[in-house]
């Protein structure tokens, strides 16, 4: 099964003039199919409204489509929802497309799925976390490894709890982050978690 939607996620056109800004990147097919399929299994996908903050051109909503989920696919810049909609359309699937700021975004979701931007000089990503926490129920994000521990103390503080905590690597355009100039591998960490019953 990871096989087949690895091969349908490959197919997913990436963006054409990648905005640094917006720390536009495609998360990587491979990464993406072992990010979904972790979540299907755990029954966080199929059959479930699931939200895709800072959607791209749509490897993970399209993907999530693909498994069976409601999707909502929020971005907030024009290339890349015009690549998303593309996309979606090759693919034959649908999902709904917001396009705002997420800081905007208020709907509330069985699942969260996200690969958002992390600067070192800005708290984008935890603006992301903060979204994501308040509005799904099951999150699961992608973030650079040295930012584990700050993610970890905000899960912390939320009404989440961290489920768990899984190990990638991968190959980064050499203008992204977080890495030395030579080695274009960064250590990311797929972070997993879930609201507890014991909230107030
Ligand atoms: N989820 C996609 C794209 C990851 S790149 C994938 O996995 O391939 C991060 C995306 O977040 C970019 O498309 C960028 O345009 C978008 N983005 C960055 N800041 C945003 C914001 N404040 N609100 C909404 N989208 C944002």
């Amino acid at each position: 099964m990871k096989t087949e939607l690895k091969k349908q996620l490959s197919k997913i056109s990436d963006f054409e003039n990648p905005r640094i800004s917006l720390e536009q990147y495609r998360t990587p097919p491979a990464l993406a199919a072992d990010l979904l399929h972790t979540a299907y299994m755990q029954g966080d996908i199929e059959g479930l409204k699931v939200a895709d903050l800072g959607a791209g051109t749509g490897m993970l909503s399209l993907g999530a489509a693909l498994l069976g989920a409601e999707v909502v696919a929020v971005e907030k810049e024009d290339d890349a929802v015009r690549i998303l909609e593309e996309n979606a359309k090759d693919l034959g699937l649908e999902v709904e497309i917001v396009q705002e700021d997420i800081e905007e975004f208020n709907q509330d979701a069985d699942t969260v799925l996200m690969n958002p931007p992390f600067s070192q000089h800005s708290d984008i990503g935890l603006k992301f976390w903060e979204k994501a926490l308040e509005h799904g129920d099951t999150v699961y994000g992608i973030s650079p490894r040295g930012l584990r521990e700050r993610i970890k103390d905000f899960v912390g503080n939320s009404s989440h709890e961290v489920l768990a905590v899984e190990e990638f690597s991968i190959s980064l355009p050499p203008s992204y982050g977080f890495h030395t100039e030579e080695s274009h591998e960064t250590e990311i960490d797929l972070i997993i978690t879930r609201r507890t019953d014991n909230g107030t």
